[in-house]
């Protein structure tokens, strides 16, 4: 039963994951991807239109800074959208779990 929740929390999280990379993208997203990008990063390869953009890359790839945590829970995220992300999860999760306690319904007495 367990494994089986873990599994199906895992596909959850991909299916969300995969619907948020699919949605029309925003303003700001093609504002970083085009344009000009004058801030370089130093220690990698990328290139940044905005500064903040940058500086949300610096922390959160190379200081390893998470700084958006979970009220409900321990876990932390480097990016606001990830921490909106798992608490969306975790509250569809917890619908799920209320609606499966009626399932499997009980065996019909003969
Ligand atoms: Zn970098
Ligand atoms: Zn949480």
């Amino acid at each position: 039963m367990r494994y089986a929740a873990t599994r199906r929390e895992r596909e959850e999280e991909t299916s969300l994951l995969a619907a948020r990379l699919m949605m029309p993208k925003p303003q700001w997203y093609s504002m970083y991807n085009t344009g000009y990008k004058n801030y370089p990063c130093d220690k990698c390869e990328r290139k940044f239109g905005r500064k903040s953009h940058f500086l949300l890359h610096h922390r959160t790839v190379h200081e390893n800074r998470k700084d958006f945590a979970c009220d409900k829970c321990q876990r932390k995220f480097g990016q606001k959208v990830n921490l909106l992300v798992h608490q969306k999860i975790t509250v569809t999760r917890q619908l799920d779990a209320s609606q499966q306690r009626t399932w499997p319904p009980p065996p019909i007495a003969t």
